[in-house]
């Protein structure tokens, strides 16, 4: 028996930092006539992943990679996942996708998930690299930048930059990015996206039309020089952890408490993000690198268990158990009104 020849299924990894907008970017991009029977993996750091309550009937075609980063500690459970859904999609056991997205986690280098993937033979004959997305957040991007070597990395393996919350951005902030990630980056076009309205046609126009587009992308176009070490490929000190909070919370009080220890720490938490229970049904909470929080219901159609209730954390410099132990001393404080700094919460309209 011969093994009919097939055309390779194009892969496109979406990156991005930490609250850089890769989900709502994503959700809106699977709504779409182009990725409409797309298979999703996306790759968490944390033990708990919030993501896939947050892509619409999520449950067949999102993956989930958590516990882990596909550019290093996860990048063999990365090629194990492609492996396993090139067969079960062979033999029907996974719907028959025609695109492959991978959301990487908000620190990972690019370019060693795309030299990781040729590391199989099978993901290497059956799927096709043809692009590198990264979001950069207008406004929080440009602070981040010269902390974080992650950042520098996912800009320059990009094909195309999306900036996201464009609509949050002044006109001068907008072109203080352009002309950095310019310098970053000079082959990528970039395009501009507020609340994760870019559509997915134009995204694919625009990876069409740079020269890394619609091809396996070769380690040598992207600098990308032997092996790296895994210390080397992360901004030290960065971890997470995960609080569990499987009783109904008081969205306020929690709210309120992340917002006090993201505010007292001297260096604030990078990223918070969970599904909680509340008095009015479950919610999505997103804490930004900036402090912005966005408090959102779950997509439809998804399940979720009593284990997964809770925020994961993520910090550098600090270790996050601390930030995790903080937060439940807070929460155990009964309420008080004074909240000194208070972030905008941006309430999801899905
Ligand atoms: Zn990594």
């Amino acid at each position: 028996m011969t093994v009919a020849k097939t055309s390779k299924i194009p892969l496109l990894l979406l990156t991005g930092f930490l609250g850089s907008g890769k989900t709502t970017l994503l959700r809106n991009w699977l709504k779409s006539p182009e990725f409409r029977d797309a298979m999703v993996i996306v790759n968490e750091l944390g033990e708990i992943g919030l993501d896939h309550h947050l892509l619409a009937g999520a449950s067949e075609t999102t993956v989930l990679l958590e516990n882990g980063c596909a550019c290093c500690t996860a990048a063999e459970g990365l090629t194990e996942t492609l492996e396993r859904l090139f067969w079960d999609r062979l033999h029907r056991k996974a719907p028959r996708f025609s695109w492959m997205l991978i959301e990487t986690t908000g620190i990972a280098d690019p370019r060693s998930i795309l030299g990781n993937l040729r590391d199989s033979a099978l993901v290497a004959e059956r799927f096709e690299a043809v692009g590198v997305v990264t979001t950069f957040d207008a406004v929080e991007g440009m602070r981040l930048l010269p902390q974080f070597m992650e950042i520098r990395a996912q800009l320059a393996a990009a094909s195309v930059i999306v900036i996201t919350r464009a609509d949050t951005a002044t006109a001068s902030e907008i072109e203080a990015a352009r002309s950095t990630l310019a310098e970053v980056n000079r082959a990528a076009p970039l395009l501009l996206s507020a609340q994760g309205d870019l559509p997915a046609a134009a995204v694919l126009t625009a990876l069409q039309a740079t020269s890394s587009g619609a091809r396996l992308i070769r380690p040598a176009e992207i600098g990308m020089s032997g092996e790296i070490e895994a210390h080397d490929r992360h901004t030290p000190g960065v971890s997470s952890d995960f609080l569990h909070l499987p009783g109904p919370v008081i969205l306020d009080d929690l709210l309120q408490a992340l917002r006090a220890l993201h505010a007292d720490w001297d260096r604030p938490l990078l990223r918070a993000k969970g599904l909680v229970r509340t008095a009015n049904g479950l919610r999505t909470l997103q804490l930004s690198p900036g402090g912005a929080i966005e408090a959102g219901r779950p997509a439809p159609g998804g399940s979720a268990d009593v284990e997964s209730f809770g925020l994961t954390i993520i910090t550098q410099g600090r270790p996050a158990s601390r930030a995790t132990e903080e937060l439940a001393a807070l929460l155990a404080r009964p309420a008080s009104e004074e909240a000194e700094r208070q972030a905008p919460v941006r309430e999801l309209v899905t």
